[in-house]
């Protein structure tokens, strides 16, 4: 097995945590102000670049990047950071490569399906048959992660932590 890592990984979620996450814990709740405030201090430290490919871009997603203890089954929340479209469009593959819901998105968005396996390639400077054999490794895994129920920690993400608080953690991290 190779194990290779790549700059630009594939991260899918397993299904049976599907939509728990920081974002739709605000949005849920009533506060979308918090996930703008988050997105505000990202554009502060790490300004209008994707964090993944750091091309400069206007409109930057935030994506949640979430580790996995496969002994203990909890999935924690270790980072949010800004990412282009296409970085983005990886991590959640399942959804645009292989989706009629992504299909329908891409026509939309003009952006081919080969676009953004292309893209991968060009970030981690590799072949289409090596994104390929990437790719159905990912598919392995989630399928294994997904037999199971998970319990999310939200780390320093959590809301009984202020802006404040995650900004002097991050210090300590960084
Ligand atoms: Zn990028
Ligand atoms: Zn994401």
């Amino acid at each position: 097995m190779i194990t290779k890592q790549f700059k630009l990984s594939i991260e899918l979620v397993p299904s049976t945590i599907w939509y728990v996450n920081l974002y739709n814990h605000y949005k849920n709740n009533n506060q979308m102000e918090k996930w703008h405030q988050l997105k505000q201090y990202l554009f502060e430290i790490e300004r209008k670049h994707c964090w993944v490919c750091k091309k400069e871009e206007r409109n930057l997603e935030a994506h949640e990047f979430w580790e996995y203890d496969d002994y203990k089954h909890i999935q924690k929340l270790a980072a949010v950071h800004h990412l282009c479209d296409l970085c983005h469009k990886i991590k959640h593959i399942g959804l645009w490569l292989h989706s009629i819901d992504g299909d329908k998105m891409l026509h939309q968005q003009r952006i081919k399906k080969e676009d953004i396996i292309d893209h991968f390639c060009k970030v981690n400077i590799c072949s289409v048959a090596d994104f390929k054999k990437y790719e159905e490794r990912a598919f392995v895994q989630w399928e294994q992660r997904s037999k199971f129920q998970w319990k999310q920690d939200l780390g320093i993400y959590h809301p009984k932590f202020g802006l404040k608080e995650l900004k002097s953690q991050q210090r300590l991290v960084n």
